[in-house]
């Protein structure tokens, strides 16, 4: 190809090349990165290196927008970057007269929350441990859906527009491969986007697999559409079809020889039913030891049920009997379970914190002996904020190369009772803290008020609502102790008619505080999201998560606080159970004994915002005891709890995490 000077197009045949890529990928650049790291990655899948993997995930949080950012010589389309946001206050005016500038392309929009996360930074370090992968996903072409707050009342969803062909660092491939249905094919055209290492030297290949092509009909067209859409059983079916038989296709079509496949959630569980049909099922006990499951979730609906009588609709008659083989839950044995179907096709299966292990334990008792548990953790360069790194920065030599390896910050402790760090420390969040009140100027936040924020999914078990049991209580104690500002922000799924009444609990709430501004300022901020997360994390002095134990598996948003010197206000669940002696805030609420697991959850919302109210009095006192005789107290146990959120990152990152992998799951 004469007109192809990049060495990278030799390895991927890349449609519309000459009239959409050639200014974007030419000699050595991708997007403005080296593309020699990709052919070091590529050569390695292709030519079968030691331990390949192949990783699934439903969504990927990659935080294109925020780190190893991609550029291209077309400006972004108005489809790709970000758009403004409503914010309901109690500052109601500003509400009305403006809403929030966000001047920033787009994140690649192919996830829902911490699953995604989690996926995108333990790709992240991979490719900066350069271990040989290739992620597979799906690309979904209307994203997860847009928020609007509807005045009041609740969460309008909308649908979500974005330009995957114009989107940087995105390629469409020449390839297509077709899932074979019982009655019908479905024909899948590949994408893929380049995950770099922290140094750009190694590179992640993410294929992304897409129905959205002219050879399916229009149903079939839409099933790649919207990320979680799931009201049809039936498209439900097929997009996890999808995922697993057409990821371990994808794979095959594009050469790469994989070694071991690492199912990210049971939503991928089919893939093990696409490698069986080139067996006889003598050879599936050996199958079996190419994979590895990581179940995320206590909570029922994050696992998948589907009628068998639904799969003989649609799948083929020896892929059923694979299937059943594996997967079938309860007497009747008419219903496939994915959680079973990757647990009984796999060599490996872990829970995703020591707790939730526990809970695993209960829940599948008969598997108990084979359930490990490797806590989640978060990729720190991309969550660690600019201020926090610089102030470390200096203090190198006591600290080691954290930047390089995040289990060196256990070091700080060493610098605890330096005045100058502690000072560096308190500043660096300082800075932080403007940067959020410049973001939201326009509500008038303070940067010298305490603030508090609760950002994440909607969810019941997430008990979203729980600091505003007692709007007076609340009101009471800013105007007793010290004011305090709220920030909230978080989607409902489309679906679940609980967590909307949440959003409108929420809603409600703030009205009630209305008038209270001076002192009690609350804000919910629409379309939460990565790049929200990233400023969030890193600015608010305390960080709210009240999950009713035990349904909070793990939990990673505390994680990026945490790394940023921000304090917990946390239940005792998830990976904050493994930090409970550790003075990295406070913790209050109802904790589970651990004995017994049932799917019913009793909220406690009473006794639990009781509890709340009374542990966040207390740091209250703590943080508006920070500044003495008007000058910092640079003693404050304040900053001692800041330097040890900042010592407990070195463990809860996916730079631990993925070690461990390595170590127990993937047996380096
Ligand atoms: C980290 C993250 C989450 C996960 O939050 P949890 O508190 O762990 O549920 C969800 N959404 C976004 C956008 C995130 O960045």
């Amino acid at each position: 190809m004469p007109d192809n000077p990049s060495k990278l197009l030799d390895l991927a045949r890349i449609k519309d090349y000459q009239a959409r890529y050639r200014a974007d990928i030419h000699d050595d650049v991708y997007f403005g990165f080296p593309v020699s790291g990709i052919l070091d990655a590529e050569n390695i899948l292709l030519s079968g290196g030691k331990n390949t993997i192949g990783y699934f995930s439903m969504e990927y949080g990659l935080a294109t927008n925020v780190y190893n950012v991609f550029s291209s010589v077309l400006p972004l389309t108005t489809d790709n970057k970000l758009s403004d946001n409503e914010i309901i206050s109690n500052d109601r005016i500003a509400d009305y007269l403006f809403s929030l500038k966000i001047d920033s392309a787009l994140d690649l929009p192919i996830y829902s929350g911490g699953l995604g996360v989690l996926a995108g930074d333990t790709v992240k370090t991979s490719a900066d441990k350069k271990i040989p992968m290739a992620a597979v996903g799906i690309l979904w072409n209307k994203g997860y859906f847009k928020q609007r707050f509807w005045f009041k009342f609740g969460q309008l969803p909308e649908e979500m527009k974005w330009d995957p062909a114009t989107f940087p660092g995105l390629i469409p491939l020449e390839d297509k491969i077709k899932l074979e249905l019982k009655d019908k094919d479905i024909y899948l055209r590949l994408w893929k986007y380049y995950v770099f290492n922290r140094e750009r030297n190694f590179a992640i290949p993410l294929i992304l697999l897409d129905s959205n092509v002219e050879e399916n009909d229009e149903v079939t067209r839409r099933l790649t559409d919207r990320l979680y859409k799931s009201d049809d059983s039936d498209g439900r079916l097929l997009q996890r079809l999808i995922l697993g038989m057409g990821g371990m296709k994808a794979l095959e079509v594009l050469g790469y020889k994989i070694n071991l496949y690492h199912l990210n959630e049971g939503h991928a569980a089919f893939a093990f039913v696409q490698k069986a049909r080139q067996m006889d099922a003598k050879e599936y006990e050996a199958a079996k030891l190419q994979f590895c499951y990581t179940c995320h979730t206590p909570v029922p609906a994050g696992h998948d049920r589907f009628a068998i009588s639904d799969l003989e609709r649609i799948m083929k008659p020896q892929d059923v009997e694979a299937v059943k083989n594996f997967g079938l839950e309860g007497r009747d044995r008419d219903v496939v379970n994915l959680t079973l179907l990757a647990m009984n096709t796999s060599s490996s299966i872990n829970a995703v914190s020591k707790k939730h292990g526990e809970v695993m334990k209960l829940q599948f008792p008969a598997y108990k002996k084979r359930i490990k548990a490797i806590t989640n953790g978060v990729h720190s360069p991309t969550w660690m904020s600019e201020p926090i790194l610089k102030a470390l920065d200096p203090y190198r030599e006591a600290l080691g190369d954290f930047r390089q390896d995040p289990t060196l910050l256990k070091n700080v402790l060493k610098l605890k009772d330096d005045p100058d760090f502690r000072k560096a420390v308190w500043q660096a969040h300082q800075e932080n803290k403007k940067s959020l009140s410049r973001f939201l100027s326009r509500w008038r936040i303070r940067e010298d008020v305490l603030t508090i924020c609760w950002a994440r999914r909607i969810a019941a078990y997430k008990r979203p609502s729980l600091i505003f049991q007692d709007i007076e209580r609340l009101k009471g104690m800013a105007n007793r102790i010290g004011p305090i500002q709220i920030l909230y922000a978080g989607k409902a799924h489309p679906n679940d008619s609980l967590a909307f009444t949440y959003i409108n609990d929420i809603m409600n709430s703030i009205d009630k505080a209305n008038g209270s501004e001076g002192n009690l300022k609350i804000l919910m901020l629409e379309n939460y999201d990565i790049y929200i997360a990233k400023m969030l994390v890193s600015s608010v002095d305390v960080w709210l998560n009240n999950p009713l134990p035990p349904y909070e598996a793990s939990g990673t948003s505390g994680m990026k606080a945490i790394a940023n010197g921000v304090l917990q206000l946390s239940t005792l669940d998830g990976w904050v159970a493994e930090a409970a002696d550790k003075r990295i805030g406070k913790f209050f609420g109802y904790k589970d004994d651990g004995k017994t697991f049932t799917d019913g959850m009793v909220l406690r919302l009473e006794e639990d915002s009781k509890a709340l109210y009374a542990s966040l009095e207390e740091m209250m006192l703590f943080y508006y005891g920070i500044n003495k005789d008007d000058g910092l107290n640079i003693r404050s146990p304040w900053i001692d709890m800041m330097v040890e959120c900042i010592a407990e990152a070195a463990y809860f990152n996916t730079h631990r995490m993925v070690a461990e992998y390595m170590q127990d799951v993937w047996k380096f």
